[in-house]
């Protein structure tokens, strides 16, 4: 096939996806994004369009959608709905998060679940793609109403998941806490201690160290990588981290260890610019001991530190030269005005650790710009990279040092880099990080699809 006629074909391939699948808006931006990238291969691969990998891999495997009744500390009944998409399994078992937000809906879970599929094939382990959530908002609950919603979504999710068929693990709502509860109704339905049917545990029953860091850590070396390609780093270098949850403050240690600074912050009521750099355990201990508000930060350590409510975390970079921004919050945080701030204030590099949060006219303002941008799929995907280093521990009943497994996260976010920059020197788009994630994940998974046959 000529170039324009495979992106004939993958447009054709597209619509359908737009018919098949009303109203996820999320969803389409997601497959837009990936197959946007992907006329070079079906032209190099003629097989990929004549096995019809491309309509299978936009279908998922399985969709379950379940009622969750749990009882409030007020007695009164409540429902919610229980999502899981399993929706590639070519590489290995399912595996992708949890996300519990009252924003949650079908094709929010598509959407992540489809960007799992890739990410997952980039990290190199065995592991296929899937997502689910909720609706429900862990926020202002306490935790026996928190237990008791999850002991209920797990009666329904155990029926559906284990350690050869579906892994589950954290996402936005879901840490240490509620994995925990979903891990006890698991194991007292099933009479069995499956420890590797589920990732995020804690150190003391069955997780692995650094997995609490890995997501943020793994992004922040990938920026790492980018820059060291134009002989950069991270040292003096001043840099912005949108959200305050589990991926964005890793990121943040990992960026203060590297010897840059961090000037601003978020949630998803405000925004704090501490030109001084961000106190990461002031940070930490507001943020994951005591759940309360970032705001609490500005008010805590006082000086010249700012909270604002209007306007976006990225508009500091019109305040102060920002050199690397890292996306660590939701989908679609960051607008092409955005965009244009940072790349006025001098922006190097762009690293997502959240999935999508650039929208596709902020991407584009990023690369015609110049500056480095690692997509989502590829930057965050130290987390689930080390949920996968979870599993060989689980599987073979050990528990690495804190150091090893780091060190091991280190070695596969390196490789993973080299490779994504690799397939795009070799499609001839050198530096494009979208297209070399896109390409490397979808060949690896394509190529399983067909060996596998039509299934
Ligand atoms: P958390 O729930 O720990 O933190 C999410 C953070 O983002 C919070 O600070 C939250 O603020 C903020 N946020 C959420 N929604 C919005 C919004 N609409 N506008 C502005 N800020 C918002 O989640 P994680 O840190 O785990 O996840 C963050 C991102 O990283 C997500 O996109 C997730 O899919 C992705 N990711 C996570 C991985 C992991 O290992 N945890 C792995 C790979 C990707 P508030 O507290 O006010 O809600």
């Amino acid at each position: 096939m000529s170039t324009s006629t495979s992106a004939k074909f993958i447009n054709s391939v597209y619509q359908t996806v737009l018919t098949r699948n009303p109203g996820e808006t999320e969803f389409h931006q997601a497959v837009h994004e990936v197959f946007e990238s992907l006329a070079p291969v079906i032209d190099r691969h003629p097989e990929y369009s004549e096995s019809a990998v491309l309509q299978r891999i936009c279908e998922p495997e399985r969709q379950i959608i379940f009622r969750v009744p749990w009882i409030d500390d007020h007695n009164r009944v409540h429902i919610n709905r229980g999502f899981r998409v399993q929706f590639n399994s070519a590489l290995g078992p399912y595996k992708g998060g949890l996300r519990f937000h009252p924003s949650v809906l079908l094709g929010t879970v598509k959407f992540l679940g489809f960007e799992q599929i890739f990410k997952n094939a980039l990290t190199g382990l065995p592991i296929g793609g899937g997502k689910g959530g909720s609706d429900f908002d862990p926020k202002g609950k306490s935790d026996r109403e928190v237990m008791r919603f999850c002991q209920s979504f797990m009666t329904e999710l155990h029926r559906h998941i284990g350690q050869y068929v579906d892994v589950p693990a954290g996402d936005i709502g879901v840490g240490g806490r509620e994995i925990g509860y979903l891990f006890g109704q698991y194991k007292r339905l099933t009479n069995a201690y499956e420890s590797g049917v589920i990732t995020g545990k804690g150190i003391g029953w069955g997780g692995s160290r650094a997995r609490t860091e890995a997501t943020g850590y793994g992004a922040v070396i990938f920026a790492q990588e980018m820059l060291a390609t134009r002989d950069q780093s991270f040292d003096g270098r001043k840099v912005l981290v949108s959200g305050s949850g589990n991926v964005a403050l890793y990121a943040i240690q990992k960026v203060q260890q590297l010897g840059g600074t961090v000037v601003g912050a978020s949630d998803s009521q405000g925004a704090v610019y501490d030109p001084d750099g961000i106190d990461f355990d002031l940070l930490r201990q507001i943020k994951e001991d005591e759940r309360a508000r970032i705001s609490e930060y500005a008010e805590r350590k006082g000086g010249r530190v700012q909270y604002r409510t209007s306007g976006s975390l990225w508009s500091i970079a019109k305040e102060e030269q920002i050199d690397v921004a890292l996306p660590c919050a939701t989908q679609n945080e960051l607008n092409a005005e955005d965009a244009r701030t940072l790349v006025n204030s001098g922006v190097q590099a762009v690293a997502e650790g959240a999935n999508m949060p650039s929208t596709p006219d902020a991407v584009h303002t990023f690369q015609k710009a110049n500056v480095l941008f690692g997509p989502g799929k590829a930057a965050n995907a130290g987390g689930v990279a080390t949920s996968a280093l979870e599993m060989q521990q689980n599987a073979s009943r050990d528990s690495w040092t804190f150091e090893y497994t780091e060190q091991r996260l280190t070695d596969i976010m390196k490789r993973l880099h080299r490779s994504v920059q690799q397939t795009a020197d070799e499609y001839g788009h050198p530096g494009d990080y979208v297209m070399g994630a896109n390409i490397h994940g979808f060949s690896l998974v394509a190529d399983a699809m067909i060996a596998q046959g039509v299934i």
